[in-house]
C-alpha cells in the first residue's frame, strides 16, 4: 500500500482494488473526537462496510499513535462518500520506494 500526505496533514492511502482492476484512494484525517475517513467504492454505495476504512483507520493509527492513548477522548469515525483524486503535490510517507532520497543515490553512483 502505499500512502500520501495531503497539504493539510491528513493521509491517502492508496489500496488496490480485490479484482486487481484498480487502486481506491482513501483520505482519513482526524479532529478531536472523530476521524474522518471519506472515499467511494462499490461496498459503501450500499452503506456496507468495507475494508477499505478499516485499513485506512488502521494506518492513521499506525502513524498517529498518541492519539489512541487509553487516556485520549475516543473518536467516532465518520465515512463519507467522497470520490478522492490523487494530486501531484502530495508527499508519498509509506510504500515502495518510500524514505529513500533519489538525489543522494545517484551521487553514490
Ligand atoms: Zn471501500
Amino acid at each position: 500500500m502505499i500512502v500520501f500526505q495531503d497539504e493539510d496533514g491528513a493521509i491517502i492511502c492508496s489500496i488496490p482494488s480485490k479484482s486487481g482492476g484498480g487502486m481506491y484512494l482513501v483520505r482519513v484525517y482526524s479532529s478531536a473526537n472523530q476521524m474522518v475517513v471519506e472515499h467511494t467504492c462499490p461496498a459503501n454505495q450500499f452503506k456496507t462496510a468495507c475494508s477499505h476504512i478499516e485499513q485506512a483507520v488502521g494506518i492513521w493509527k499506525m502513524l498517529h499513535p498518541w492519539e489512541f492513548y487509553p487516556w485520549m477522548p475516543q473518536k467516532e469515525i465518520i465515512c463519507a462518500r467522497k470520490h478522492v483524486v490523487l494530486r501531484p503535490h502530495w508527499k508519498q510517507i509509506m510504500g515502495k520506494g518510500a524514505g529513500t532520497d533519489a538525489t543522494e543515490y545517484s551521487r553514490d553512483r
